[in-house]
């Protein structure tokens, strides 16, 4: 095939649990490693590298795209969530995967659905604090694909640091089969971590944007020269953050990688973790940092 043939050709989809099933087990009878990557659609070069990193490992890859309604609350942006499903599946076809599983919200959540999964404590605090329903829709969504899915890998992305700490925990508390993979955040070249969700921002808003990784940053240099007064960094990110017209902070913390609860003595590793409403743009980011010494 030509490259220019590859480039416009569509990954394969199927809508049926049955279909994904079973290719899933036609994949592991043929002797492949099965990986798999969950995600909204409205694809870019994020997902993209979790397509590529699960080809890396994996003879089978599948993508699966589902706008999960669980984890919306009434006021957010289901309905306008962009889908251009054909131009999501020439990316996964460029990237690497096999397969696109594409249910319909009736396949996920049939009339009368009433089973969901709850990590209790980690769920409710930061993301969990502004949006109380969302990781109880992210974990039943999620633990659902894995039965429908029953691949060896899945693949994150750290950009949603918090998410990708609840479903390990999940997937361990769980038992449920499959090893789970974090990849690094795509960013533009400015900083700008990439989201679907960057295309609601106006032109100002797009600069504005900026603050959130510009915190990062500031945090980023503060610790890595040996500062260790967290509280002042944690000041000066909200300050950063709240003196950027446009932008509305909803939080800036650094805290433990595993537990999420704010440091206050010196460790070994620290997330800072910043949100904010730019406009009408719900945005977060984070990094991970290594002190020195
Ligand atoms: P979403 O479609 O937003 O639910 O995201 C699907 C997966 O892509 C999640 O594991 C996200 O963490 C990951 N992801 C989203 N944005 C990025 C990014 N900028 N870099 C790397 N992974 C990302």
């Amino acid at each position: 095939m030509s490259e220019e043939a590859r480039k416009d050709r569509l990954a394969p989809v199927v809508e049926t649990v049955d279909a994904v099933r079973e290719a899933v087990i036609a994949a592991k009878r043929r002797g492949l490693r099965v990986g798999f990557v969950p995600t909204m659609g409205a694809l870019h070069a994020g997902h993209r590298s979790l397509i590529e990193a699960a080809k890396r490992e994996c003879g089978f890859v599948i993508t699966s795209i589902f706008v999960n309604p669980t984890q919306f609350a009434p006021h957010e942006d289901l309905a306008k969530y962009p889908r251009p499903l054909d131009a999501d599946r020439r990316l996964c076809a460029a990237a690497g995967a096999d397969l696109v599983f594409h249910p319909g919200v009736e396949t996920i959540y049939p009339s009368g659905f009433s089973t969901f999964v709850t990590v209790e404590g980690l769920s409710n605090i930061l993301e969990g604090k502004f949006r109380p329903t969302h990781f109880r829709g992210v974990t039943t969504v999620v633990c659902k694909l894995f039965q429908m899915v029953p691949a060896d890998f899945a693949f994150f992305g750290q950009k949603d640091y918090q998410q990708q700490t609840i479903i390990r925990k999940m997937v361990a508390e769980l038992n449920i089969p499959i090893r789970t993979r974090v990849c690094p955040t795509v960013r533009e070249p400015d900083g700008l971590a990439l989201s679907s969700r960057n295309v609601y921002l106006s032109h100002d808003e797009r600069r504005s944007a900026l603050a959130l990784s510009r915190s990062l940053t500031l945090a980023h240099e503060y610790l890595a020269q040996g500062g260790s007064d967290f509280d002042l960094i944690r000041q000066r990110m909200w300050a950063l953050l709240k003196e950027t017209p446009l932008v509305e902070p909803d939080y800036a913390t650094l805290v433990d990688p595993d537990t999420l609860e704010d440091v206050s003595t010196a460790v070994h590793t620290v997330v800072a973790l910043v949100a904010a409403r730019v406009g009408q743009t719900r945005l977060i980011d984070n990094d991970v940092i290594d002190l020195p010494g």
